[in-house]
């Protein structure tokens, strides 16, 4: 059997700096666990407009869809801010998004003991928080028909379409009970069946979904509102929470706020199996490529080396391997050791990026 594949996309500013510290880790884990993939490096984004004079090649975008998975650092720049909207950096990312029709974005919001005073809530609340939002991305509010802003009555009007077919629903649901399989089992559907006819039918969908192929997994509905109270309240009793796009566009970053510096959050967008059972899968840091810390060895590498812990265990089913990594980030944080983003008022000399992925080596190293 050949290694399983990944295309790598460092992209601008920070990205390539984060990325090569997930490089650093891929290469441990070919060494000392026998976990061999076939990586191959590309542009995307700003470097690649300046090379190419386009944010993502035909030729990347089919690679794109040819690997196992995708990860990226991150895109755009200060230099890129005047070109226009069809080259622009984001634009690269979106193509990516759109042609690999990545319909499930997958945010977790783990809160590490060692990081639980950064929380804007109280550290009990939010110590040991391990939960997973799964927001449907290509369809709902942001894509719905009829939308714009029109003449009626004298006046103008804005309507947006808040619209969901059956597959839509089933789809996304589909995702968000494998993910649940493989951790605490349970599911929270969170829409307004009480207020719209859309989310009546994602209830009634999510239901038939869950009772005709998992019913292994624990499913319970809650009105969008009241979850984004119970995610302040208290967001332990959740596992996976699966939501449309408008509502998990706002829940996730309640969610990411729970846990503290942006330069700890990974992500995911996952789209339909591939003929290998895999799903199409981009992994990516939630952060962009901050450029003003950009080129100085302050960026925090964590982040992106959490995403790479996700493809282990949602594209790879190396759950094991992702706990590994996951346990490795654990116990650097515990030992105190801390990037320029994670430092508080205690002072001290902050680690460099590249002293943070290092750490996560020796780290991985003792877990062995
Ligand atoms: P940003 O996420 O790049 O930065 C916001 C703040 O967080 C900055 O102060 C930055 O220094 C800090 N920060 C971010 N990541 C960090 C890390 N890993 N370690 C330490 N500190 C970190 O958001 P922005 O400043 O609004 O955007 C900058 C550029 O990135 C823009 O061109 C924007 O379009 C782009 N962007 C790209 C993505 C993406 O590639 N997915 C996402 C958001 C923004």
């Amino acid at each position: 059997m050949s290694n399983p594949s990944l295309l790598i996309l460092p992209g601008d500013g920070i990205g390539p700096e984060v990325m090569a510290e997930v490089r650093k880790i891929i290469d441990w884990f070919a060494d000392r666990r026998d976990l061999v993939f076939d990586v191959s490096e590309d542009l995307v984004g700003g470097c690649s407009y300046d090379k190419h004079g386009t944010p993502l090649t035909d030729e990347v975008m089919a690679k794109a869809q040819s690997v196992d998975a995708v990860l990226l650092g991150a895109v755009g720049g200060p230099a890129y801010d005047d070109l226009d909207f069809s080259v622009k950096p984001e634009r690269g990312l979106l193509r990516l998004r759109k042609e690999m029709d990545l319909f499930a974005n997958l945010r977790p919001a783990q809160c590490f003991d060692a990081l639980a005073d950064f929380s804007s809530l109280k550290r009990d609340i939010v110590a040991g928080l391990d939960i997973m939002i799964v927001r449907e991305l290509t369809s709902g509010s942001y894509f719905g028909e009829p939308r714009g802003i029109f003449e009626e009555n004298g006046e103008r009007v804005g309507i947006n379409t808040q619209r969901y077919t059956e597959s839509e629903i089933d789809r996304v649901a589909r995702a968000a009970f494998d993910l649940a399989r493989k951790r605490d089992k349970r599911v929270c559907s969170m829409e307004k069946a009480n207020v719209m006819e859309s989310g009546i039918l994602w209830r009634e969908v999510v239901q038939a979904v869950h009772d005709a192929d998992y019913p292994d997994v624990e499913l319970t509905h809650m009105y969008a509102d009241n979850g984004g109270m119970q995610l302040v309240r208290n967001p332990k009793q959740f596992d996976v929470i699966v939501t449309d796009n408008l509502f998990g566009d706002l829940l996730s970053d309640v969610a990411a706020m729970l846990t503290g510096s942006l330069g700890m959050l990974p992500s995911a967008s996952l789209g339909a199996p591939m003929d290998n059972g895999r799903p199409k899968a981009l992994y990516e840091p939630v952060h962009g490529s901050a450029p003003d810390i950009a080129g100085e060895g302050k960026a925090n590498p964590i982040a992106c080396i959490l995403s790479f812990a996700m493809a282990l265990r949602y594209s790879f089913d190396k759950g094991d391997e992702a706990a590994r990594l996951e346990g490795a980030v654990e116990q650097v944080l515990a030992d105190g050791v801390r990037s320029a983003d994670l430092m508080q008022a205690e002072g001290g000399k902050p680690a460099s990026t590249s002293e943070m992925g290092d750490a996560i080596i020796a780290a991985l190293e003792n877990s062995l």
